[in-house]
């Protein structure tokens, strides 16, 4: 096992070229490591994997004057925070309610935080993006026509290693268009009564306010007008309690089970940042089909997912970054 931390982006363009072409390693990135399935560090596959871990690629460059930041993946919410209130007293950014969150990944898959629903998602408020792509270039993105106070760059740091990790917490998500009735509300008290349940958790965020007024198709992140609120199910257990695992994994799946005519349908939505991979995953070889793919793609994304996938055919037609539910280029 090697594990080396640099601190220059030509580094990381080196190890992708080199596990791709040198090597034929796959890859896994990781920012903070809060990935609810960590997927940014286990596989179910057995072949080895490059980690490019992001943790010292971190730093925050605050422009007051110009009212925009440039922030490395791997900075976690309370240095961005931070560094902000350090220069201004008036500035903020709309970012997640816990500040341990790794930026990178927060703001792709939408990012929601106690400001939301007065200035949109932290996604909604990214002016430019920089990517190191399958072939260790650097593409810029600039997004949302110059409508934000912020900005973010993406760089990778990376460290090698082979890691095993025991999850103890199974979490899904739902969002909500219609009031639950009482008697659902009834259904639910007697379910978190059950002896599996006692690390159970709901979370109800509410949506709303200026969340309804951006489109669906603004970024990635489709979940827009029309919530009431999503809901995220969480349930844990001691490290001991490992073997019993499956028993509370069970429960969830039938609390989710039972949740099903309360909350959205066709697709039955979910937010890709509480990754579950119950509701789908792609095949061991790389290789999974556009219907396969759509059962979680459509969940996450709804219509977004189309344009995503024709992204990710132009940018990475061989599918280098891949993951057990990573969107793959287009094979059918
Ligand atoms: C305690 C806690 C609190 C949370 N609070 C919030 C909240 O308030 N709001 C909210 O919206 N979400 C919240 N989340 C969810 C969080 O946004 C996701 O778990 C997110 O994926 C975490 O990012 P990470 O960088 O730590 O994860 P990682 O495990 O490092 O990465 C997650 C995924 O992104 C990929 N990835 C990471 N970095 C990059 C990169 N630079 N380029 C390409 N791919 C990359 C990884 O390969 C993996 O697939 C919370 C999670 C936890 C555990």
């Amino acid at each position: 096992m090697g594990d080396r931390k640099p601190l220059h982006v030509s580094h990381v363009q080196a190890t992708i070229r080199c596990s791709k072409k040198k090597h034929g390693l796959q890859l896994r990135t990781r920012s903070g490591g809060h990935d609810f399935e960590g997927v940014s560090y286990i596989s179910e596959s057995e072949s080895p994997f490059v980690i490019i871990d992001l943790a010292n690629l971190r730093s925050v460059q605050v422009d007051v004057e110009n009212e925009v930041a440039w922030v490395q993946s791997g900075a976690i919410m309370g240095e961005l925070y931070y560094e902000i209130a350090q220069k201004s007293g008036t500035l903020a950014f709309p970012g997640a309610l816990c500040h341990g969150v790794a930026f990178g990944r927060y703001i792709s898959g939408g990012g929601y935080g106690l400001l939301f629903r007065k200035y949109g998602l932290a996604a909604d408020n990214v002016i430019d993006a920089e990517f190191t792509d399958a072939n260790g270039r650097i593409l810029k993105q600039k997004t949302n026509g110059g409508r934000s106070v912020l900005g973010y760059s993406w760089r990778r740091n990376y460290r090698v290693s082979f890691l095993v990790a025991t999850p103890s917490f199974k979490t899904k998500s739902d969002y909500v268009k219609k009031p639950i009735p009482e008697i659902g509300f009834q259904g639910i008290w007697s379910q978190l009564f059950e002896p599996e349940a006692r690390g159970a958790t709901l979370n109800f965020v509410a949506y709303g306010g200026k969340m309804d007024e951006i489109p669906e198709s603004a970024v990635a992140f489709p979940h827009r007008k029309g919530n009431l609120y999503k809901i995220s199910y969480k349930i844990r257990w001691r490290e001991e309690d490992n073997v019993n695992s499956e028993r509370y994994i069970a429960w969830m799946r039938r609390f989710y089970s039972y949740m099903k005519s309360f909350v959205s349908k066709s697709p039955r939505e979910a937010y890709v940042n509480y990754r579950d991979l119950d509701i789908g995953k792609n095949n061991e070889d790389g290789y999974t089909t556009y219907a396969q793919m759509s059962s979680w793609g459509r969940k996450y994304f709804k219509n977004n997912f189309d344009r995503l996938v024709k992204i990710k055919t132009k940018i990475d037609p061989e599918n280098f970054f891949r993951h057990e539910q990573s969107i793959s280029p287009y094979f059918g």
